[in-house]
């Protein structure tokens, strides 16, 4: 096939998560020939969530955090459209945004990411209840920031976690090194329907257990949570009272494809073949958190999301070109470093764990490997 025959190709990138960011920078070097491209985001900036917990901890500027979409796109040469994708006919290829505008597509990528789950809520909720998801990140960090203002005068604050998993841990144990350390009156309180680190090996899940224990971060494991005035309320009556909390509960995603058309998991997740496109839309690819491959599912982290982006890549080349895509090979095993936010790590691979300042260093290594290749120049 010759550039001209696919000339007029439109590619649309729904949402600069991990994998559409590292598509990007692949592309300054080696464009995608002859073809329309353009990415619908409604932030200029977005958070890569490996370096999240370092922020919150005050280890790292919120600068180091954001990758610049904007600039990126130009490096690229896509489109940069700024909006969020609130509606998508699949039968008719048109994905319309929160400005009123539909953009027909050749091929759509979406690569949105997921949000916390939230709990159920029991009963009114007065004043004195605050919970906020950990993303869309940017909120979150505004909320920090507004927190650390208010809290000075009070004399004590209980500040819950929901979630036992990596996030839940990793923020938990951030929030502690920011506030426990600088003021007396504040605990943490981490809850969550689980044990703490089921999908972790027993090693890591203990070296987290004593990080936890010597931080004093209170720990609830089979705490089926509600949300009630004033905290979180188990399944059994037991409360624990909170003057905030922040959820990083399993990931769901935003209902913007509901009515879509696509087939979906029971989640809501879009449901791809071994190429990582749509089981009902082939023109459809999914990637990240979004994507849940039919057939041998992994786990939602931004390890696969960054994985993803090579197999997208090649499969846009091939499918352009008239060629089949080639099928996503997911790794049996990936690694898990955890950020304990005083300056140590805990690592986690198959069944081995381990732990100390050397594994914070390589983690920090990767971490700003990762986002030395893209442009930043955050501002708030
Ligand atoms: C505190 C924390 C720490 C974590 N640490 C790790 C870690 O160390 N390692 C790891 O592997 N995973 C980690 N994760 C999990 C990781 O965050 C996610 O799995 C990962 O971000 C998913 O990447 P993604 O590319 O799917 O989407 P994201 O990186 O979440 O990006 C999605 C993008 O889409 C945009 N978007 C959303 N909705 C729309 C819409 N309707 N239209 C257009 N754009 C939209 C958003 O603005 C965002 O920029 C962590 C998560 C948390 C909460």
């Amino acid at each position: 096939m010759t550039a001209k025959e696919v000339r007029n190709k439109t590619v649309v990138l729904a949402g600069g998560g991990h994998a559409h960011a590292l598509l990007l920078h692949n592309l300054i070097r080696n464009p995608l020939e002859g073809v329309q491209l353009a990415m619908i985001s409604p932030v200029r900036y977005a958070p890569y969530s490996g370096m999240l917990p370092g922020v919150i901890a005050g280890q790292y500027p919120p600068e180091a955090l954001h990758i610049d979409l904007v600039e990126l796109c130009r490096l690229a040469v896509c489109d940069f459209i700024h909006g969020r994708a609130v509606r998508l006919d699949a039968d008719h290829s048109v994905l319309s945004t929160d400005t009123g505008r539909g953009y027909r597509y050749d091929w759509l990528s979406i690569n949105t990411g997921s949000l916390p789950r939230s709990p159920p809520v029991l009963g009114q909720l007065g004043q004195d209840t605050t919970v906020i998801g950990v993303k869309p990140v940017q909120p979150f960090l505004a909320w920090l920031d507004d927190l650390e203002v208010q809290l000075p005068p009070l004399p004590s604050f209980s500040l819950g976690v929901l979630g036992l998993g990596l996030a839940g841990v990793e923020v938990a144990l951030a929030l502690e090194q920011r506030f426990c350390q600088r003021f007396s009156g504040v605990t943490i309180h981490l809850i969550g329907a689980g044990t703490l680190l089921s999908k972790q090996p027993t090693a890591a899940q203990q070296a987290v257990r004593e990080h936890l224990s010597i931080r004093g971060i209170r720990l609830y494991e089979n705490f089926q949570a509600s949300v009630v005035s004033g905290g979180l309320q188990n399944d059994r009556g037991k409360t624990v009272f909170l003057n905030a909390s922040v959820l990083c509960t399993s990931a769901r995603p935003d209902d913007w494809l509901k009515g879509s058309g696509l087939k979906q998991d029971q989640n809501g997740f879009v449901l791809v073949d071994d190429a990582l496109r749509s089981i009902s839309h082939p023109s459809v690819i999914a990637t990240g958190d979004m994507a849940t491959l039919s057939q041998q599912v992994h786990p939602k982290s931004g390890v696969y999301a960054v994985r993803h982006a090579a197999t997208l890549e090649t499969n846009l080349r091939r499918l352009l070109k008239g060629e089949s895509p080639i099928a996503y090979q997911p790794q049996h095993h990936s690694l898990t470093l955890l950020n304990m936010a005083d300056g140590r790590a805990v690592g986690a691979l198959g069944n081995i764990a381990v732990r100390g300042r050397w594994v914070w260093y390589w983690k920090n290594w990767l971490d700003q490997r990762f986002m030395k290749q893209f442009p930043r120049g955050y501002t708030r």
